[in-house]
């Protein structure tokens, strides 16, 4: 699971940083409105932690843009005002939870897994998107016409692709996730590695979205099989 961390206190950062680490969370943090909200667009964050009083922009406001371009990512906010008057606008503007600072670190963590509870549940063991079947404990792979062998990063790859069917997904996106890079603009390693998917999977499951990057098929019919929970994105079985 990732979290996207909007805070500009150091401290109460770090804290925050360390702790859902320790708790198996990957956790990425900017300190400034303007980035915080251009990094929760990405369709790979799960939770956004919003700080209010940020250098930049308010927190309600990148709320409000957020929710205004339909991105409809869990958002637990961070307030140091705890008037029930900012708590109303706040919860207007769509926040899903509040915390008054200053908090305790493990009512912090039981709000986080309150929010995630839903996508938890809805990882399992089995990964299964457009005729695709991805077991993330063997690490078989078989595709619509049986079994395949992949690389780890082929794997890893798909992996990413399948756990987000149905959404296009960025060169920077897959770079970020997949290589754990930043976006080198003249890298075309992910248009190498879809070519290999595609050799071994068909061509029409990595569509490319022009100017955007590649969907992989699903979303309604995308199914992730609950059972035993974890293991979240970013953990041993993406690596
Ligand atoms: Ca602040």
């Amino acid at each position: 699971m990732r979290v996207l961390l909007i805070e500009d206190a150091p401290r109460i950062a770090s804290f925050v940083v360390k702790g859902l680490g320790a708790a198996g969370y990957t956790v990425d943090h900017v300190v400034t409105g303007a980035e915080g909200f251009a990094r929760a667009q990405d369709p790979t964050v799960d939770l956004v932690i919003l700080d209010l009083g940020l250098p930049d922009l308010d927190g309600t406001e990148v709320l409000e843009r957020l929710r205004a371009r339909g991105v409809r990512v869990p958002v637990l906010i961070l307030t140091a005002r705890g008037e029930v008057a900012d708590r109303v606008e706040g919860l207007e503007l769509g926040a899903d939870d509040y915390l008054t600072k200053p908090f305790a670190f493990d009512e912090l963590l039981a709000r986080v897994r309150a929010r995630l509870r839903g996508r938890e549940a809805q990882v399992g063991w089995t990964l299964r998107a457009g005729g695709v079947e991805l077991d993330l404990r063997t690490r078989n792979v078989t595709g619509p016409d049986g079994p395949v062998e992949l690389t780890a990063r082929e794997f890893a790859l798909l992996e990413t692709f399948m756990r987000h069917a149905g959404q296009v997904l960025s060169r920077e996106q897959l770079l970020a996730r997949v290589w754990d890079i930043n976006w080198d603009p003249g890298s075309n390693v992910v248009d190498v590695y879809v070519g290999y998917l595609r050799r071994k999977l068909g061509g029409r499951l990595f569509e490319t979205v022009r100017g955007a990057g590649y969907r992989f098929p699903g979303g309604g019919d995308a199914r992730i099989d609950a059972g035993s929970p974890v293991p979240p994105e970013g953990g041993p079985a993406a690596s």
